[in-house]
């Protein structure tokens, strides 16, 4: 791109931030056609169709765990011509009555399509209002950027989504996981007291994450 071209989008983009009274706070817009991921910026010549492919979302993953669930990521780690573009993908696997456990993105929306079975879906805002659907084949639910948000299974038969985010890294924490089985693990004080449980009770859950 040539330098006047960048020079000219750079200074549109300065003039939008000084005088537009929305606040932008997502992931960059691109500023060049790609900019595909190795470390540094792959050099244009030795990008090809691979740095844009990703053949892994065909199959189901495996929902044989504790939560009966499985997440298989599209994103700038296995996609890096991505980068830059603020999406990515995730196909979730479901088991019956497995659940997608109560998690957050920080740096994303979420917007799933049910290709198979029956959901439960729910987020919950800042006010702790609960939003919630069951979603059947073909339906849609979105899940703002950074709320805490689930799934279950709660058909008679597998099921199976596809979900894209607006971040090529959305990042993701599962609530339960972070607070019972972070490394090192949180003080059991800490716990009892936001739990308002006793510190037996606290030991007794962290065993489970085990
Ligand atoms: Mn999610």
């Amino acid at each position: 791109m040539a330098n006047g071209m960048i020079s000219f989008t750079l200074g549109l983009f300065l003039l939008m931030c000084c005088y537009s009274e929305k606040i932008m706070a997502s992931d960059p817009d691109p500023l060049q056609d790609f900019c595909v991921a190795d470390m540094e910026s792959k050099d244009p010549m030795a990008v090809s169709a691979e740095d844009f492919f990703f053949g892994g979302l065909g199959q189901a993953g495996n929902t044989d765990n504790a939560v009966g669930s499985n997440v298989t990521m599209a994103n700038v780690m296995q996609i890096p011509g991505l980068n830059t573009f603020g999406i990515s993908l995730v196909r979730i696997d479901y088991a019956v009555g497995g659940i997608n456990p109560p998690h957050t993105h920080p740096r994303a929306t979420e917007v799933l399509v049910l290709l198979e079975g029956q959901l439960l879906v729910g987020f919950i805002d800042t006010a702790n209002k609960f939003f919630s659907k069951t979603l059947e084949k073909g339906d849609v639910f979105v899940f703002p950027k950074a709320l805490v948000h689930f799934q279950q299974n709660v058909g008679h038969e597998n099921a199976v989504a596809i979900a894209a985010l607006s971040s090529q890294l959305p990042g993701a924490q599962i609530i339960a996981n972070s607070l019972f089985a972070a490394d090192p693990p949180l003080p059991d004080s800490v716990l009892a007291k936001a739990f308002r449980i006793t510190q037996e009770l606290v030991d007794f859950i962290q065993k489970k994450f085990a």
